[in-house]
């Protein structure tokens, strides 16, 4: 394969020779006996722990509500620490996991896992680095504004790691009257077909079932059956998260009419697929359109920014502990993750053995910054849309096409920063996303 990767006579023969050889690499670390039974033995804890709150066993969920929502603050320490018995129990075994990706890589010709992983996707860690410190810029005043009225209104003198979800919830709750779940269905499908297109033919299933998650993409078998799980309750995240799901199975479905080598992409380009079609929920046209008020529309918007800046700055903090932690996997990572937190999210450190209770660090390796990236491809296509259609994108069946032609249809064969730079005239660009915060900042 290495002989023939660069005399491939037609540019779809190497292409594709391009896109196997990127897939064998990647295989050459996780595809490995010794990885994936051990990032398995690690993910099976993770899945059977149940966190206890103050003496009480409890739900992922009611953890996370109690997160999001308990006034107490007593409570929200306590649900707060809560995986720390699972991150120190599993903590020796992602350690050496992280050597032994490290290993593989190195073997694999690649300076480290994070190089390797990186590379593959079109990215490299200096250019990610630099679009994060450049989201922490950007979102720096209107972050600190948010933070101390937040924190004024709901009577906090300084502001601790367990309080930030709390105060997000508090600045962004929106009212779920509007947005009831048994329309949630009929909302999307309208709003498929507004744009010329009816959602019965294009092999989109929605599945209603009790999943641990707002929302999951399955393609079956592209481009004739993909579908999607979905567990909606009331309210307007849950219209959000069943966008971005749609949007993940819109990019299945195209580009799923390619040899399947062609099918897969990465997954930073594949989350802004999603997100791309997610952002439509934010979109104030869309809004007032689905009978919504000016005064809903603005909390709506404002909602979107103050939980992409917290978001991008809580990923901020884990892109960055991730990468150094790789960097050095000896270190004291407890530490190192609270100076992150504290650092990024402008609140106390608190050390507290957190880093390796969740799915991130052994599922999902170097995933972090994709979200942040999603959002910057969102960004960025939503704004090269509005320019090339005179502000006409909402129902605009060529919007469709455009999407269709240059990101879904091609699937890997173009690389996703081909069609990035092909669909909005730009490389990936920082200045793309804008955070707000405050009513008159509107503009
Ligand atoms: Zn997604």
């Amino acid at each position: 394969m290495r002989d023939w990767l660069d005399r491939a006579p037609d540019p779809l023969t190497a292409r594709k020779l391009r896109v196997l050889w990127d897939s064998m690499a990647l295989a050459q670390v996780n595809s490995v006996p010794e990885i994936y039974t051990l990032q398995n033995r690690i993910m099976d804890r993770i899945v059977a722990f149940r966190p206890v709150v103050f003496g009480r066993e409890v739900s992922h969920s009611e953890r996370n509500r109690i997160l999001r929502q308990e006034t107490d603050r007593a409570l929200r320490r306590e649900a707060w620490v809560s995986i720390a018995p699972l991150s120190m129990e599993v903590a020796g075994d992602t350690v050496e996991l992280i050597e032994r990706r490290n290993d593989l890589a190195r073997r694999a010709g690649y300076a480290d896992y994070v190089d390797l992983s990186l590379s593959l996707a079109s990215l490299s860690r200096p250019e990610v680095i630099s679009i994060i410190n450049h989201t922490e810029e950007a979102s720096a005043a209107p972050y600190r504004a948010f933070l101390a009225e937040a924190a004024g209104a709901a009577g906090l003198e300084s502001v601790e790691p367990w309080d930030l979800g709390y105060l997000v919830e508090k600045a962004t709750a929106v009212p779920t009257a509007p947005f009831p779940k048994d329309r949630i269905v009929p909302v999307l499908e309208d709003f498929v077909s507004s744009f010329g297109r009816d959602p019965r033919e294009l092999g989109i299933r929605i599945v209603f079932h009790d999943i641990p998650y707002g929302g999951l993409c399955v393609p079956i078998d592209p481009p004739s059956d993909v579908r999607v799980l979905t567990n909606p309750q009331d309210g307007h995240n849950y219209y959000h998260v069943l966008f971005h799901e749609y949007g993940h199975c819109l990019h299945a479905v195209y580009a799923g009419e390619n040899s399947q080598i062609l099918q897969d992409e990465p997954g930073v380009f594949c989350e802004g697929m999603a997100e791309l079609w997610g952002w439509f929920t934010f979109d104030p046209e869309w809004l007032r359109g689905f009978g919504l008020d000016d005064d809903l529309v603005q909390r709506v918007t404002r909602a979107h920014s103050v939980q992409m800046m917290a978001g991008h700055r809580t990923l901020a903090a884990n892109v960055t502990w991730e990468y150094r932690a790789y960097e050095n996997p000896r270190q004291d990572l407890t530490n190192l993750h609270a100076a992150r937190e504290a650092r990024y999210l402008l609140c106390q450190p608190r050390p507290v053995h957190r880093w390796a209770g969740g799915p991130f660090p052994a599922g999902y390796p170097v995933y972090w910054q994709n979200y942040v990236l999603a959002d910057l491809i969102a960004a960025a296509t939503h704004r090269a849309l509005r320019e090339r259609f005179d502000g006409a994108v909402l129902g605009n069946p060529e919007v469709f096409r455009t999407l269709v032609a240059e990101y879904w249809r091609p699937g890997a064969s173009r690389t996703w920063r081909e069609k990035l730079a092909g669909l909005t005239g730009r490389d990936l660009d920082p200045a793309a996303l804008v955070y707000r915060w405050g009513p008159n900042q509107d503009t």
